[in-house]
């Protein structure tokens, strides 16, 4: 019988689970039992030294505290200012000072003792994402020799970017230290094997997998998906609700958390270039962008929330007819079904990011088509999921031209194309299903080469 599954992520969901990944990691501990862990979603819970229980269910779900000082270091600071701009290739907007990356070390340190204080022999652990990148090395000097796990969500940093990092040489080292670093694509996996390759401290065995000082890490592409299933199943009865007077003949949407990864002023731009070379005058298309407020403690998203308003505001102003606004920016979350019916309703889903790990955003789009009469998606190459998705118009979004241009194809595409396109790319989002995800990673991390004791001289100098 396998050991119980240690989950580490930002988030830790109470309530009931919903979304994709929190719905499968669920399955998953309910399956083998275990422990979620994670920061407490309660910023005003602010502590330090323990781990607190949130609720009773068949797993242990486990909540850190931040102070709010480790929350604007740790949190907004390494991780968002730092980490997430560097691996999202906007290495401009990086913000370096040395008490982020001090509380960052510290606030992993910790959760390193607390996780290992109540880890059994057997228990495999499962971090996620870049918030935790040094975990496992922490574990690992703590003498913990179980099978850990990562998986980055977002994009693998080009080797050159990295360099950017306060001490450059630990992103290896903290890899390392798992058994199984899972990413998102093959592009990922590329960038990562380039920077052990280009590391002197790295060497690749035969099978494929990296050896680095004592540890022996596998590097692998786990394409994360949808619940498939759900979102077919709501999308079929899933109601758009009311567009008010002003109900949009073409119909472009757009679904982002409010990002400046998400290429939103390219996407607003490139809208602009085909309204300004409509030839029909009559053609009224309406792009509705339902941007999610995110990060507003992070100058860099509060910048991007006026471009945006300035943006939509002066092309609106330039296109608008009494009875027509092209361009309606909602900024703010919208109850799932009720996207999931806009998708539906959509004559073209429009996804533009400039860098992202996958973009679950254009796999639903996929899923909440009617397949006798789909929509078309548009999406950025630089999307992880474009790299599998080969049925999607694929678009550079800094050559508004092209968007434009595809938007305007999607439009006018006859349904033969547009069914023909739907079903290639619901078949890749059924293949990479998230249940099938978490079971394919699981299996995988059982298969890695066990980590040796150390010994305690090694674990101390380490
Ligand atoms: P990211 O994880 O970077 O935010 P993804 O596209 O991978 O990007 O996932 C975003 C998730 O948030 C999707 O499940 C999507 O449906 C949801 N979402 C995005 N925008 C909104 C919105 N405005 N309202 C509600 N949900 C949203």
């Amino acid at each position: 019988m396998a050991g119980r599954l240690i989950v580490i992520s930002n988030r830790i969901p109470t309530g009931d689970p919903s979304g994709g990944l929190v719905v499968a990691l669920h399955d998953a501990l309910l399956a083998r039992g275990g422990v979620w862990v994670g920061a407490d979603p309660d910023p005003s819970e602010e502590g330090r030294e323990c781990l607190h229980e949130l609720g009773d269910i068949p797993y242990r779900k486990r909540a850190f505290r931040l102070s709010k000082t480790e929350r604007q270091n740790y949190y907004s600071g390494f991780a968002n200012s730092v980490l997430w701009p560097i691996c999202h290739r906007r290495t401009d907007l990086i913000e370096i000072k040395s008490e982020y990356r001090a509380d960052y070390l510290a606030v992993n340190l910790r959760l390193a003792r607390l996780i290992a204080q109540d880890l059994a022999p057997q228990d495999v652990v499962w971090v996620h994402d870049y918030h935790f990148l040094p975990l496992a090395m922490m574990l690992r000097s703590l003498g913990v020799t179980n099978r850990i796990g990562f998986f980055l969500h977002i994009p693998f940093p080009n080797i050159t970017d990295l360099a950017i990092l306060p001490r450059p040489e630990d992103f290896a080292r903290w890899l390392a230290s798992y058994n199984l670093l899972g990413l998102q694509t093959r592009g990922d996996v590329a960038r990562a094997l380039e920077m052990f390759r280009a590391d002197p401290r790295a060497e690749f065995l035969r099978d494929g997998t990296v050896k680095f000082d004592e540890h022996i890490v596998t590097v692998a592409s786990f394409p994360i998906g949808i619940d498939c299933d759900q979102i077919e199943a709501t999308a079929r009865r899933a109601d758009p609700g009311p567009f008010g007077a002003a109900n949009p003949r073409e119909l472009i949407i757009g679904a982002d958390r409010l990002d400046y990864t998400k290429g939103l002023p390219h996407k607003f731009e490139a809208f602009g270039r085909l309204l300004q070379g409509r030839v029909d005058r009559d053609a009224r298309p309406t792009l509705l962008q339902i941007a999610s407020p995110s990060r507003a403690d992070v100058a860099a998203y509060r910048q991007i929330t006026n471009d945006l308003q300035a943006i939509s505001g002066r092309i609106n102003g330039q296109y608008s007819e009494l009875d027509w606004q092209p361009l309606r920016f909602v900024h703010r979350s919208v109850a799932r079904d009720r996207l999931i019916g806009l998708m539906r309703r959509a004559e073209v889903g429009l996804v533009t990011p400039l860098a992202d790990g996958m973009n679950l955003v254009a796999k639903e789009f996929v899923a909440a088509q009617a397949p006798d009469n789909p929509g078309v998606l548009v999406l950025s190459r630089f999307a992880g999921a474009a790299e599998d998705m080969k049925g999607a118009l694929l678009i550079n979004p800094h050559d508004l031209d092209e968007t434009a241009g595809a938007i305007d194809y999607a439009l006018a595409m006859p349904l033969d194309e547009r069914r023909k396109r739907h079903a290639d790319c619901l078949a890749v989002v059924r293949d990479s299903r998230i249940s099938v995800w978490t079971d394919r990673y699981l299996a995988r991390l059982a298969s890695c080469v066990p980590t040796l004791a150390l010994s305690r001289h090694q674990a101390a100098s380490a």
